[in-house]
């Protein structure tokens, strides 16, 4: 097993986003994605970082007197090593949850991790490089996001909740707007008029810190 991983930053803060907004998290974020969405707020985790062993991670994240973890990037699947993080989190006793672009498999990552897993629509530029064989991997215990951009998107992701059953899935399908795309109001006035089983969220984050890196 490959014991190290290439990490941008660890810290402690509030979860920004998905079922568990609000929560005080430890983040790990991984360096390196393949990906270049339009809209990537996390540009400075593309390349640098420096390699940590597992126990210094452990050892980083457990100085924080901190239950829930969230390991995210970059794309943190990018590193053949982040599975083998998240088994020793979550052996570890954590609640580890994974930001993951929906790229790459996670056929092999832990069940017990709940995994938020992207679903890139058109105007992100990159809905290409859905990997749509990771749907039927889904379970109770993940989440799905979908970034909505346009009206375009908003269509497009509504096609793709009912193509692929997603709200029965996995526990929460997240519509969030693309911070400098879309008046949010606009994102929440249309899952309202529809009635979509969604759940609209915003990135506590940019809210509050004016998402500054490490916080
Ligand atoms: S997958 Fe995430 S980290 Fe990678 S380019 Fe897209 S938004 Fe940025």
């Amino acid at each position: 097993m490959l014991s190290q991983l290439r990490i941008t930053e660890i810290f402690h803060s509030l979860q920004g986003e998905a079922r568990s907004a609000g929560l005080p998290t430890v983040f790990v974020r991984l360096t390196g994605c393949p990906l270049r969405c339009q809209y990537c707020d996390t540009e400075y985790a593309f390349s640098g970082g420096a390699m940590m062993s597992f126990d210094s991670i452990l050892e980083s994240v457990g100085g924080f007197d901190c239950k829930t973890i969230c390991v995210t990037g970059g794309e943190p699947l990018a590193q053949v090593a982040c599975n083998d993080l998240l088994n020793v989190l979550c052996d570890a006793g954590f609640d580890v949850s994974l930001e993951t672009s929906g790229a790459m498999s996670i056929e092999d990552t832990p069940t017990t991790v709940s995994r938020v897993v992207d679903i890139k629509t058109p105007d992100s530029k990159e809905s290409h490089r859905n990997l749509w064989s990771n749907v039927a991997l889904l379970t109770p215990n993940d989440q799905v996001k979908f970034v909505i951009c346009s009206r375009e998107d908003y269509e497009w992701a509504r096609f793709k909740l009912d193509e692929y059953a997603l709200v029965s899935r996995v526990s929460d399908v997240l519509f969030s707007p693309s911070h400098h795309d879309i008046a949010a109001s606009d994102l929440a006035d249309w899952i309202v008029a529809d009635r979509l089983p969604v759940r609209f969220q915003m990135q506590l984050h940019k809210i509050l810190w004016n998402d500054e890196p490490g916080r």
